[in-house]
């Protein structure tokens, strides 16, 4: 870490993944500011990572980008470090899909990337020092019957963050994805019994993953240890699915 302390944003810091992240990259000793969709979803996070810093800002709204953003600069100053975490799942067969499924789950998961990101690369142009990092899925990469909206906007974050990668690294900014398998969260909690069992005994360590551990892969990209790893994928997946 710098004499400066660095400021880290991460989206959807009110529970399973994101708190985790939030919570470690806090211990970790950045100044870390977590957004949440509502008054009462911010209050919950300021809890946590202290006051004035859970953040309203919704992803998939282009005005509560930009309003959250200016917000966080002024109050904290400008994030050099950005965990795109928050992400929605609206599963269904494609046969059965509505639009209205298919593009919640594109706008949010994937749009959202370019609302957030983009105006934060000014900055960290200027300081020569960026880290962004996206939460991505196995399911990006090995694919999830019912869930190709999901799959479609995870396999866009890899691909956006590739991308992304060589326009920034002359910069000193890395962008790389943490694609996690199944993690115990209020996302997976609406999976019953059988469907856990029958996705555990796929996965190499027999057991799901938790925020924890995928915050502890996302605290090593934010690392200045890892300042030559870029455009990469580190999966975190128990082994489920190797690529
Ligand atoms: P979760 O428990 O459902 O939490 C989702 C978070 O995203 C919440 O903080 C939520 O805020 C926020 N969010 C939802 N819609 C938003 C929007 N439009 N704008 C801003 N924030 C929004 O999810 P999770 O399981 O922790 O997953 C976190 C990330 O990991 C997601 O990107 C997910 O796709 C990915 N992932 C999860 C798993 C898993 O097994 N759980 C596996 C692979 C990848 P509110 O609380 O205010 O609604």
């Amino acid at each position: 870490m710098t004499d400066e302390q660095r400021v880290a944003l991460v989206t959807g810091a009110t529970r399973g993944i994101g708190a985790a992240i939030a919570e470690r990259l806090a211990a970790d000793g950045y100044s870390v500011v977590g957004t949440a969709t509502s008054a009462a979803g911010a209050a919950t996070v300021a809890e946590r990572l202290g006051e004035g810093r859970g953040i309203e800002l919704r992803i998939d709204d282009d005005e509560s980008v930009t309003g959250g953003l200016e917000h966080i600069a002024s109050a904290f100053g400008a994030p050099s470090i950005v965990v795109n975490n928050a992400g929605i799942n609206r599963d269904n067969l494609l046969m059965r899909m509505s639009a209205e499924q298919w593009s919640s789950v594109i706008d949010t998961n994937l749009s959202g990337l370019y609302r957030v990101v983009k105006p934060l690369l000014r900055s960290m142009m200027r300081a020569r020092w960026g880290r962004i990092i996206s939460v991505s899925s196995v399911v990006g990469r090995m694919g999830n019957a019912g869930q190709v909206n999901y799959a479609a906007s995870k396999a866009g974050i890899e691909g956006f963050s590739r991308a992304l990668a060589l326009e920034v690294g002359s910069r000193g900014i890395t962008v790389n994805a943490v694609a996690p398998g199944f993690i115990e969260t209020d996302m997976t909690d609406e999976l019953n019994e059988e469907m856990r069992a029958a996705m555990i005994e796929k996965i190499a360590l027999a057991r799901m993953g938790t925020g924890a551990e995928v915050a502890h892969a996302v605290a090593f990209l934010a690392s200045e240890g890892a300042g030559y790893i870029t455009g990469e994928t580190l999966q975190v997946n128990g082994g489920i699915y190797q690529n």
